[in-house]
């Protein structure tokens, strides 16, 4: 394959929704001055929140589960042993600028910094992003000498950032590599911006000749609205899996009714719970640590009350292992 370059355009409605003024965000939400005074008066990591969502969140409360996965609190300037900047060492896997190779058969492919919103727990938030557009040949040229390789995953970043016309061109180039069997998104974009996965999206996807997954990271009920089901349902009709990986999130899903009713929600909407991760200790996210034997309660209340298809794996990323850690 000869020299491509990605540019890295977000998608339009990225900017042109999403709160990202503390001061405009707390007056939407009605917050008192001793709420305000707990949200972090200055963030490495910005905020960045779909209007959308903000609707759904509750008025003048610190406890809403939306509120506390996208609004940085003062806790976040805590500096907590353990909790570091790349707790997964994302870095020393970094073949190319692009692309990471951590784990047999698949290949990690870093699309974009941008993302449809910004999740305070999230580990990559400090990640050194190649950002600028980048001729992406050496990392093609690796893929293709990787025989072994037969899965790409799309994340970042959020893959949908990217416009339909950079993405097209990447699994375009996918696609003509023979021994890639499989397309793997990862993205929050159909929970933050349902309306990204619109018809010229859809038409995009079904020229792709490869089986593709979406993974989507849903944490809590509240989020599946129906427009979000729409569209999913709109991906599923294309014959694309769903599955849906969590991060255990204190204050926002470690209770059993919570967690049950997360699990439920998606199965109804077509999306199999696969991963329940245990949090990543990354810098400015302890807050939100859960034990694991929290995760393993959790677990075993849903596999108690419903279906064996709507109970995830409780998992831990441990950087170096061959695989994630089944717990
Ligand atoms: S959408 Fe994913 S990559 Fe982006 S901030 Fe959230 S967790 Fe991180």
């Amino acid at each position: 394959m000869t020299l491509s370059i990605i540019k890295p355009t977000l998608w339009r409605q990225i900017q042109r929704e999403n709160f990202t003024s503390i001061q405009e965000l707390s007056e939407f939400l009605e917050l008192s001055e001793e709420h305000q005074s707990r949200i972090a008066k200055s963030s490495r990591f910005a905020l960045n929140l779909p209007r959308r969502l903000a609707r759904k969140m509750a008025k003048n409360t610190l406890d809403d589960p939306l509120f506390r996965q996208f609004v940085p609190l003062a806790e976040e300037e805590l500096n907590s042993p353990g909790f570091v900047a790349d707790p997964v060492c994302d870095n020393s896997f970094r073949k190319e600028k692009k692309l990471l190779h951590k784990y047999h058969g698949r290949a990690l492919w870093l699309t974009t910094s941008a993302c449809a919103m910004h999740c305070r727990y999230c580990f990559r938030q400090n990640f050194p992003y190649e950002s600028a557009a980048t001729d992406i040949t050496k990392e093609l040229d690796y893929l293709k000498e990787h025989t072994e390789i037969q899965e790409i995953i799309l994340s970042g970043g959020d893959p949908l950032s990217l416009s339909d016309s950079s993405l097209k061109e990447l699994l375009q180039a996918f696609d003509a590599i023979p021994h890639i069997q499989r397309i793997r998104f990862h993205t929050r974009f159909p929970l933050g911006i349902p309306e990204r996965i619109d018809a010229p999206f859809l038409a995009l996807l079904s020229g792709i000749q490869k089986q593709i997954y979406f993974i989507i990271h849903c944490n809590h009920p509240k989020e599946l609205d129906a427009d979000v089901i729409a569209a999913l349902k709109r991906l599923s009709k294309l014959g694309i899996p769903l599955l849906n990986q969590s991060v255990l999130l204190k204050g926002v899903n470690d209770d059993e009714k919570t967690f049950l009713s997360l699990s439920e929600a998606l199965i109804n909407a077509g999306v199999i719970p696969y991963y329940l991760h245990v949090l990543d200790p990354v810098a400015g996210a302890s807050h939100f640590m859960v034990e694991e034997e929290r995760g393993r309660e959790l677990i075993r209340y849903v596999q108690e009350h419903s279906s064996g298809y709507s109970v995830p794996r409780l998992v831990r990323e441990i950087a170096g292992s061959p695989s994630k850690t089944f717990l």
